[in-house]
């Protein structure tokens, strides 16, 4: 087996008729998976390119390809892993690919939150919803607590649907999603608290846990909170005319000011169902700004500003054709059946 390394000083030329050759020999029994927030090199190698949750509905859907390489961060991995079933192996190019918006809640804390909840009676009126951005364990947690896993596309429908079976929710781990769903479902301030995971009862008082219709966790996404009212602003100054539209995981003022927010699939249908010439501002991911700029060029797509996900931009098209080449044991996923099982 070739080191890494080796593969790592091949040229992009070469590198990319490797790809090549490896899918043609393995057609349908390999599929290549691409967040769109990967790198362009990567996304022109991948059989399916989208958003976690359409990723891991392919890895579901796709029967015949017995190995999965899943090209985007640790939980969508993960994600893939459970819906592939065990007879299918998933890899990631690039292991140390995490998401530190995951990471803002773990299932320690989330334990202990829930176990506070539990002591102040109020934990037999809450639905606990994770975001499909979190751990294989936060999913498996909200699964044995008569929860469910949300995407951005379906935060709200999450949410109505736990409020019509309890008087409260428990949101995490990204506190903006919750916040801008909420707030959009006419959901008042007064009835939303934070929990802090780093404060004693989360930051709360007792009487605030028992008003509240809905507790957020406190996390967020660096690459999304990156985005302001100021660059709002100067994108209207800039170009009158424009539309706005940004991601959810964005604050909530910086949401107020736009046209739209939504999901990566929402986007990305905003820009094509957009008139042809008109300027459309897009406040996401800097490799999916600019890729829908190049697959929408009768449009003048601008990113709202330049924010980059550094853990999407870990995997290189070395490390896919290094984990190709090779299916090393080290980069598979696998995600414990009992974890699984409730996930
Ligand atoms: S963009 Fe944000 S949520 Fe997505 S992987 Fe990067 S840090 Fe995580």
């Amino acid at each position: 087996m070739q080191s890494l390394q080796s593969y790592k000083i091949m040229d992009e030329k070469e590198l990319k008729k490797r790809i090549a050759d490896i899918r043609a020999r393995y057609k349908n029994r390999l599929l290549i998976l691409a967040h769109c927030y990967q790198q362009d090199e990567i996304v022109e190698c991948a059989d399916f390119v989208g958003d976690s949750y359409a990723l891991a509905m392919q890895a579901s859907k796709n029967r015949d390809a017995e190995l999965i390489v899943f090209c985007g961060v640790k939980f969508m991995a993960e994600a893939a892993a459970i819906l592939a079933g065990n007879n299918r192996k998933v890899f990631m190019p690039d292991l140390d690919a995490g998401c530190p918006l995951a990471d803002c809640a773990d299932i320690d804390q989330v334990e202990a939150a829930w176990n506070t909840l539990k002591k102040l009676d109020i934990s037999k009126d809450v639905v606990p919803i994770t975001y499909m951005n979190s751990s294989a364990e936060l999913k498996a947690f909200c699964g044995k607590n008569g929860g469910i896993v949300c995407t951005s596309s379906n935060a709200k429908a999450a949410m109505n649907w736990s409020l019509s079976q309890k008087q409260k929710l428990f949101f995490f781990p990204d506190e903006n999603l919750g916040r801008n769903t909420a707030r959009a479902g006419n959901i008042n301030v007064s009835d939303i608290v934070l929990w802090d995971p780093l404060k004693n009862h989360g930051g709360c008082g007792e009487k605030d846990l028992a008003n509240a219709r809905v507790i957020l966790w406190k996390g967020f996404c660096h690459v999304h909170t990156f985005f302001t009212v100021d660059h709002i602003k100067s994108a209207r100054e800039k170009y009158p005319e424009c539309l706005i539209a940004v991601h959810p995981e964005c604050n909530e003022d910086v949401v107020m000011l736009s046209d739209a927010n939504g999901s990566t699939s929402f986007l990305k249908k905003y820009v094509e169902d957009a008139p042809s010439g008109k300027t459309i501002i897009i406040g996401t991911e800097i490799n999916m700004a600019h890729r829908l700029g190049k697959e929408n060029p009768d449009k003048n797509v601008l990113p709202l500003a330049r924010s980059l996900c550094p853990n999407m931009f870990k995997t290189s098209i070395s490390d896919l054709c290094y984990v190709l080449d090779n299916f090393p044991v080290d980069n598979e996923i696998s995600v414990p059946q009992y974890i699984a099982d409730d996930a």
